[in-house]
């Protein structure tokens, strides 16, 4: 379970972020759309503190974390409890697709070599790149670039997976593949935050949306609801511009 209270952050003057409320259940599957600006990535970059909030309080599983007090040692216990997909993947170049897989098993799960490659190639397996696994990421494409992301990400067996905007740096024609292996893990129960442009895709994939503008959020609900009959005319706004 996570819960996000009261959190705010600002970049210099500017308050992107307006204290957030949000609770996510294990198991679910919540979709965070909003116009440019708006403060998504922010906020995602907040819960695994890859941005430090300036006030509020994040809970993942049972580490709770007070911004005004947080030490290095909860910093760095919270961040254990999630990962992060990329919009760039930040994949390392120097490493091919499967030792990208094994470095956190190695690094941060301490397990053996020959224990971490066997996961790993299972992993790469399991997103459709048991084939690639020697390949360097100037070989692959950004579609499979992002799905050692997502292979690496869950290897390390996080209580979250947080997607940044994962398919806005693919060609048009790479989006399904990943999306397709996204809705595939999104089926076993792990919980998710997604920031996305998708709208079929979260319209399909999530239980809940949020929806956020200027450092806020504005509605959320079932996705049924929020894109069918949506109560805010901040969303209606949104929504109109994308059809
Ligand atoms: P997009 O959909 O375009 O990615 P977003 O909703 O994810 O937008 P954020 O990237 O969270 O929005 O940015 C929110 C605001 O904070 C923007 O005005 C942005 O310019 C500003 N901002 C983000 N990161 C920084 C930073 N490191 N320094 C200064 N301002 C920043």
């Amino acid at each position: 379970m996570i819960s996000l209270k009261g959190i705010r952050k600002s970049f210099g003057r500017h308050e992107v972020l307006k204290g957030i409320e949000l609770h996510v259940e294990k198991g679910e599957v919540v979709a965070i759309l909003g116009p440019s600006g708006s403060g998504k990535t922010t906020l995602l970059r907040c819960i695994n503190y890859l941005e430090k909030p300036g006030e509020g309080e994040i809970r993942i599983g049972d580490q709770t974390l007070d911004a005004r007090r947080a030490g290095k040692k909860d910093i760095h216990a919270l961040r254990r409890r999630s990962a992060m997909v990329f919009q760039q993947y930040n994949l390392f170049s120097h490493k091919t697709a499967l030792e990208n897989v094994m470095e956190g098993l190695v690094v941060v799960k301490k397990m053996s070599k020959d224990e971490a490659r066997k996961r790993g190639i299972a992993l790469l397996e399991k997103v459709g790149l048991g084939a690639k696994l020697d390949a360097y990421p100037s070989r692959l494409s950004g579609g499979q670039q992002q799905r050692v992301g997502i292979a690496r990400a869950l290897a390390l067996e996080p209580e979250v997976i947080l997607f940044d905007e994962p398919t806005s740096a693919l060609d048009p024609e790479l989006v399904g593949e990943v999306l397709a292996v996204i809705r595939r893990i999104a089926k076993e129960g792990i919980t998710m935050i997604i920031v996305t442009h998708e709208m079929g895709f979260a319209q399909d994939v999530a239980n809940r949306v949020v929806f956020m503008d200027e450092g806020v959020i504005v509605e959320e609900g079932p996705p049924a609801q929020l894109f069918g009959n949506p109560k805010e005319e901040r969303t209606k706004q949104f929504l109109k511009r994308l059809t």
